[in-house]
């Protein structure tokens, strides 16, 4: 089936009262009739819910779709999209162990980065796509490699399936964070990568009213036992293991439970998620060209964009559109400042992905932790603007962004 169909019914369970649509499950605890049927549960010998921290009937629901639409074998949905890396990350990374990543990352992701070199954790940035530096990096040491489709906010593109060549070839999984493609435009595990982060509180939710994550495995990468140590208790799970091994230690007790009011609405914004994005790629690329076309004093970059270092590998790699981000330069803070304040349409907010059009000046908020070189890296500068583009009629936008320009 196509995208919007998918979206719609793959994965979907009817529950039992014939609900068209998942109940929400808002309940910590679930009772069972007998206390073997409880002791069975916790040896993992019996389906069935126990408390909504392990596992929640509302939540699987979201994951069960999630699975399916990203064509893995397992996902678990976390309360956050950072909590859905750490768990990613320590789920195969252990103390003395390395992580090879692409240095265009979401801010918050090198900050995370960053308190794992306190418990051991080292993370060795690369330039996106450097296949020579990317081969160099790698040593005895290393246990997963890292990257986003599209870069937040460099708006760099992976050739995701070369990199998944590479780290394979060191028998090394990829962990691939989805969030600014979406599996509209992208389905990670088909293309090579192990493991598909998506921070749901972006694309997915949609609307902005829900943070949450969720990790999804693909069941295929064999994972070397004597290598990956934390794994080797849960052998007798076969291609589930690294799945079993984060129910049964890190997601468990760390409490990174997504909730069931959660997982319900983001449930609801999957189901639009094709046609949100369709539009807002469609917006987003509008957008661009006009300012492209229109104001040689403003640089933009996106990847729809020919002159963008990345469209080849975009055009190659997605086939519906090119995302609904770009980001502008504007010549200096002050300038993107006062084009900020100008526009009428957009929020300044800190997150992408919502129907509406979302502006923010990351240097000063996003990447404010990141050092100067670590910025640069991510492809953030003092003058860059980063536009999340919404579904509004384009043509008022425009109008907006030529009124905000005028003022400068
Ligand atoms: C927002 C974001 C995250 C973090 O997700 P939260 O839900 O805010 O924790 C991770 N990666 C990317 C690319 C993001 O845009």
């Amino acid at each position: 089936m196509n995208i919007n169909t998918e979206l719609l019914h793959a994965g979907v369970v009817r529950d039992a009262n014939g609900a068209t649509f998942t109940p929400i499950y808002q309940n910590s605890a679930f009772a069972q009739d007998t206390a073997e049927q409880m002791e069975k549960i916790f040896e993992n010998k019996a389906m069935g819910y126990c408390y909504t921290r392990v596992a929640n009937p509302t939540v699987t629901a979201f994951e069960n779709r999630i699975t399916k639409l990203e064509g893995g074998m397992a996902s678990i949905a976390c309360s956050s999209g950072m909590a859905a890396i750490m768990n990613a990350v320590l789920g195969l990374v252990r103390s003395g162990e390395e992580i090879i990543s692409s240095a265009s990352l979401y801010g918050g992701t090198i900050d995370l980065f960053r308190d794992l070199e306190e418990y051991g954790i080292t993370t060795r940035y690369v330039k996106n796509n450097d296949w020579e530096a990317i081969e160099a990096a790698f040593n005895e040491k290393t246990r997963a490699v890292f990257a986003e489709t599209i870069g937040n906010p460099c708006l760099d593109v992976t050739d995701v399936e070369r990199l998944a060549e590479i780290a394979h070839a060191h028998q090394v999984p990829l962990i691939l964070d989805n969030t600014t493609a979406t599996v509209y435009l992208f389905q990670g595990l088909v293309h090579g990568a192990d493991i598909v982060i998506n921070s749901s509180s972006k694309y997915i939710n949609g609307n902005s009213n829900s943070i949450s994550g969720v990790l999804t495995y693909s069941g295929s990468f064999r994972f070397d036992l004597e290598k990956y140590g934390g794994l080797s208790s849960y052998k007798q799970y076969g291609p589930m293991a690294y799945i079993a091994k984060l129910r049964n230690s890190f997601f468990r007790d760390s409490g990174a439970c997504l909730a069931p009011m959660n997982a319900y609405l983001n449930q609801l914004g999957l189901e639009t998620l094709g046609l949100r994005m369709q539009r807002q790629c469609e917006n987003a690329f509008e957008l661009a060209g006009w300012i492209d076309q229109n104001y040689t004093d403003i640089t933009v970059n996106y990847p729809g964009l020919v002159s963008s270092p990345w469209h080849e590998i975009a055009d190659r790699q997605f086939t519906k559109g090119y995302g609904g981000i770009l980001t502008l330069r504007l010549g200096s803070k002050e300038r993107a400042f006062r084009f900020m304040n100008a526009l009428q349409i957009p929020y300044i907010v800190s997150n992408i992905g919502d129907t509406k059009t979302l502006v923010i000046h990351p240097a000063s908020t996003i990447a404010l932790h990141s050092t100067q070189e670590e910025r640069e890296a991510a492809g953030v500068y003092e003058d860059l603007v980063r536009v999340s583009v919404g579904i509004e009629d384009v043509e008022d936008l425009k109008e907006d962004f030529a009124q905000a320009i005028a003022q400068l």
